[in-house]
């Protein structure tokens, strides 16, 4: 890309870093942002660097916060002893949207996949048994219906039930392989209803 300057070649470069993003895109996205008012960009990476610096895991569920507690966790009105278990935080965010969850979540941060080389140790699972030795109730595991999802699933379920607590597992109707932050709140909200005890 020598027919740019390097500053706009560097922009290019660390813009198609990005996921999703080609190069195409990128090319797109650094002659807008050269563009932009200044202010407006001062705005942009100053978010991104803020961002990074104050983001960090809510100590009960491992969602990303700003704060010690998530919001969610921090909230008088939900159930603490109804703890679902998701892949990451944008599966949160998508059965936050249908409103009707008023239980907690542990969020794992990926899930176990022997392929990829995640075992256990990878995902935050320590972290929830360490949560289950408190007064829990229920444990809705809610991974995606990929190979991943179920192998994760399955092992969870291994792992809790012997502490007496129950275990389910939500309906699928999820597609297979389908990721639960494409999902609709109607077809998520009837895969929450129909969960079955594993
Ligand atoms: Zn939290």
């Amino acid at each position: 890309m020598d027919y740019y300057s390097s500053q706009i070649s560097k922009l290019i470069e660390e813009l198609s870093r990005l996921p999703g993003i080609g190069a195409k895109t990128a090319q797109r996205l650094a002659f807008h942002i050269i563009n932009m008012p200044e202010e407006q960009v001062a705005a942009l990476s100053g978010s991104i660097v803020e961002a990074k610096k104050n983001i960090r895991y809510c100590k009960d569920c491992f969602t990303l916060t700003d704060k010690e507690l998530c919001p969610i966790c921090s909230s008088p009105g939900r159930n603490k002893k109804q703890i679902m278990v998701v892949e990451n935080p944008r599966d949160l965010a998508a059965y936050e949207k249908t409103g009707k969850y008023d239980g907690v979540y542990h969020v794992l941060h990926g899930a176990i996949s022997p392929m990829l080389g995640i075992g256990p140790a990878d995902i935050k699972l320590k972290e929830l048994m360490l949560r289950l030795q408190g007064d829990v109730d229920e444990v809705i595991i809610a991974t995606n219906s990929s190979l991943e999802g179920e192998a994760t699933a399955m092992y969870l379920s291994k792992l809790i039930k012997p502490a007496g607590i129950k275990v389910s597992r939500i309906a699928s109707g999820i597609p297979v392989g389908g990721d639960l932050e494409y999902i609709d709140e109607v077809t998520l909200l009837r895969a929450f209803e129909g969960r079955v005890e594993l």
